[in-house]
């Protein structure tokens, strides 16, 4: 057996009494949280620092990871979208593979434990077996044109049975407002209401989405221009792009609105009205890369937003690290309390995930996984007890 104490215990969603010590089995299992005037004190593992759960990234692409430092910073959204369409499929397949080993295995020492990772193709299927990490996989599909809808769909669901039968949980999601209709949308959203399980939507990344679904003007004309897909069917809806999609959602189904970085204070508050199963994922190294923007992380906690928090892929990042987002928000939000941000890494991605029995907070008889984060706010480190 194993007694863990530090000088503060956090226990998923909040910090725990002073002198907490956590006992694990020899396999790492949590099996209790007592006093330390409960346990003889030459038995107690002492650390400085704060022990939480294992972390949660809630937004991922491990497809990605062999794109690191090959797509330029700050061109905004398109541009970063062209170079990821010119550039993903020009690596063997087996340096992808590797690639995404190797992600996978930084994301475990980096104190991850579960993992909401979008996928493409089935790539990734034998890393995602391998690892340490649960991994719920969302099978994106893209079609803007509504005419495309089932078909997408259909396929989708045929690649999300690839992972399912390879015993990997799943579901699916739409890729972003702009490049999903509305039709398509629905039939995600009522799919993951049949089969309850959560969605997920990239999320006003760019102003340019707005410009798009408002007037029908701006970059993402460039994009379709560029990529040779006609959007004449496409109509201007006068509304933001997340105003203009959100009822498509089933309101009773766990949804991660990714990024947020132009979301206005209206759309924050109309939203939750309409959709109560809210998740807002936080992903700013990756908005910093792309657009050198954050969203208003201040306004989404002043309104109630769920939050979690991702490190989007390496095409966009530096590295899988949830203590370098909490590192990076707590820079550019020195205002915004720690235990918000804590819990955003821990319990609330794993509630979003709907795998709160296994992770995101420190319940005894679970492999939650223990870190511990050392160091001074703004630049902490993780290391992982267990
Ligand atoms: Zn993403």
């Amino acid at each position: 057996m194993r007694f863990l104490g530090s000088s503060q215990v956090f226990s998923g969603k909040e910090f725990l009494a002073p002198h907490t010590i956590l006992v694990l089995d020899n396999a790492n299992k949590l099996i209790d949280i007592v006093s330390s005037n409960e346990i003889d004190e030459l038995k107690v593992e002492k650390h400085e620092g704060i022990i939480t759960p294992g972390f949660i990234n809630a937004h991922c692409h491990l497809e990605l990871s062999h794109l690191k430092d090959k797509i330029k910073k700050h061109t905004g959204i398109v541009d970063f979208g062209l170079g990821v369409m010119q550039q993903r499929h020009t690596f063997s397949e087996e340096l992808q593979i590797r690639a995404m080993a190797e992600a996978d295995k930084e994301m475990v020492k980096q104190g991850i434990v579960a993992v909401g990772d979008i996928s493409n193709t089935n790539l990734s299927i034998s890393t995602k077996q391998a690892s340490k990490i649960y991994y719920h996989t969302f099978v994106e599909l893209i079609a803007l044109n509504p005419e495309k809808a089932t078909t997408v769909f259909d396929n989708g669901k045929q690649l999300l049975l690839e992972f399912n039968s390879s015993s990997l949980h799943g579901s699916l999601a739409p890729h972003a407002p702009y490049s999903a209709s509305k039709e398509l949308i629905q039939l995600i959203s009522h799919y993951c209401f049949q089969n309850n399980s959560p969605t997920s939507i990239h999320n006003q990344e760019s102003n340019a989405e707005n410009n798009f679904f408002q007037f029908k003007i701006g970059d993402y004309l460039r994009l379709y221009e560029q990529i040779k897909l006609p959007i004449d069917y496409f109509t201007k809806t006068q509304k933001s792009s997340l105003l203009s999609v959100i009822d498509a959602f089933h309101s009773s189904i766990n949804t991660l609105l990714v990024h947020n970085t132009f979301c206005s204070n209206e759309d924050m508050k109309v939203s939750q009205q309409l959709h109560h199963q809210l998740f807002w994922c936080l992903c700013p190294k990756a908005n910093l890369y792309i657009e050198n923007a954050l969203p208003d992380i201040t306004e989404l906690i002043k309104q109630n937003c769920n939050l979690v928090i991702g490190t989007d892929s390496l095409a966009s990042n530096s590295g899988l690290s949830i203590i370098d987002e909490i590192n990076t928000i707590c820079k550019n939000f020195p205002e915004i309390p720690l235990d918000i941000l804590l819990q955003a890494a821990t319990f609330n991605g794993a509630y979003f995930l709907g795998i709160t029995n296994q992770f995101g907070e420190l319940n005894p008889n679970t492999n939650c996984g223990i870190n511990l984060i050392e160091g001074k706010k703004s630049e902490f480190t993780v290391k992982k007890l267990a």
